[in-house]
């Protein structure tokens, strides 16, 4: 059993049940956890964790939950809290750029307290996903003070965007979110929009800006086959996108290579980096992902709904890529579930074993958002942040689980026992 030791005297509760999954070592039949002042204080076999919390004194609370798993709650990569108020509105497209267009005409129709209720709607709606820590990537900055007064964790990417955008000066004086005091103080970083989006001059500004803080770096990177062709000729759907909106810079010269490849010369990867979809990519691109310790946040049931197909799973694994997932907002996908997107990387991938798309869906979402020392794991220590599945007796452990969590049966673990969440 891991464990540590403590002063004895104040309240303790341990939480057992027929499996406990701790993600960072091996699954524990008739397992527990317990914990004191929110915190854990020791994870292993359910009497010995309890012979341990005896020696510590103080009030012992038992709640042995049964048929089912205790694991670290979720880490969802990738949203994008103001678009919640478009859920619903746009139909699955054919191309990212139809369906770019759509959210752009219907994000700028928005009333600004409708995309308020919007990001309340959401953090409320994580939660009861199960979802305790999110990257969530804005152009407004509207989402950052109700994510700071909540109870959900999270890493802020404040998102750039300017094609044109040619100048070198300091962030904040294109971007004036940069000189907010409470960016120095909030875990806030500068994201890229997309290679087709950002101009090479803005993409080192952002890396810059990053890299002399350590924070960790972001860009949505190979998401449609559009943004290859772009890269390569210069032209395509982004291109009139671009000289629709008034964004379109006459010297452009394409890189003429593909997206990884093309941040890896502008010194994009650094620092650390969360890439996020790595739909369509060049094995050279997975190979430096992989060579830079890039994590990459996979939204499969995003990319379907946006129609560039789904991410080569397999592939980015046998390269040696960081693999996190995340929904996207929900512009793009039904609801924050991340089981459901689970259920459709296992569906094309059934190689790789459930266990293991379950880290990408904890243990490496806290590592790419720095915050692995506080979640995505059971180990003393870390915050309880403890999720409970049902998984009904003689179903096996995997497939009962991804059933429960797809159906929602996710509770959370308090000390008064478990709780399923309700309301917006
Ligand atoms: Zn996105």
């Amino acid at each position: 059993m891991a464990g540590q030791t403590r002063a004895g005297g104040e309240s303790i509760t341990i939480h057992q049940a027929r499996w406990v999954i701790p993600i960072s070592s091996p699954v524990l039949t008739d397992g527990a956890v317990a914990v004191a002042d929110g915190r854990i204080l020791a994870v292993g076999p359910a009497a010995a964790v309890r012979d341990q919390c005896q020696t510590h004194g103080g009030q012992m609370i038992c709640h042995d939950h049964g048929d089912g798993a205790i694991l670290p709650a979720l880490v969802n990569t990738h949203v994008h809290l103001e678009f919640t108020a478009l859920a619903g509105t746009i139909p699955p497209q054919e191309t990212l750029p139809a369906w770019l267009a759509k959210a752009m005409a219907g994000y700028a129709s928005l009333p600004p307290a409708a995309i308020d209720q919007g990001i309340r709607h959401s953090i409320a709606a994580l939660r009861r996903s199960g979802t305790i820590l999110v990257g969530e990537v804005s152009n407004s900055g509207r989402s950052l003070d109700m994510l700071a007064a909540g109870d959900l964790a999270f890493h802020y990417f404040y998102e750039c965007l300017g094609f044109n955008l040619l100048n070198n000066g300091q962030l904040a004086a294109d971007f004036p979110f940069f000189a907010r005091p409470a960016v120095a103080e909030l875990p806030v970083s500068a994201a890229a929009h997309a290679p087709y989006s950002v101009a090479a001059a803005l993409f080192r500004r952002i890396a810059v800006w990053n890299q002399t803080r350590q924070r960790p770096g972001c860009v949505h990177l190979g998401e449609s086959p559009e943004e290859l062709v772009f890269l390569q000729q210069g032209t395509g759907p982004f291109r009139d996108l671009l000289q629709d909106r008034g964004r379109w810079y006459e010297g452009y010269t394409p890189p003429a290579c593909s997206p990884a490849v093309y941040l890896e010369q502008l010194g994009f990867w650094q620092g650390p980096s969360l890439a996020v979809h790595g739909v369509c990519l060049t094995e050279a691109d997975r190979a430096i992902l992989a060579r830079r310790g890039v994590f990459l946040a996979l939204c499969p049931r995003s990319n379907r709904h946006t129609g560039v197909g789904v991410p080569d799973v397999a592939a980015l694994r046998r390269a040696g890529v960081r693999l996190t997932l995340g929904t996207d907002s929900l512009a793009s996908t039904a609801d924050f579930n991340l089981f459901k997107d689970i259920q459709l990387l296992y569906e094309y991938c059934p190689e790789i074993p459930l266990a293991d798309y379950l880290t990408m869906a904890t243990w490496r979402g806290a590592e790419a958002l720095g915050r692995h020392h506080e979640f995505g794991s059971l180990r003393p220590g870390k915050r309880a942040a403890l999720l409970f599945l049902p998984v009904p007796a003689p179903r096996d452990l995997w497939p009962g689980l991804l059933d429960a969590g797809v159906h929602g049966q996710i509770y959370w673990l308090t000390p008064s026992g478990k709780e399923m969440l309700h309301g917006a």
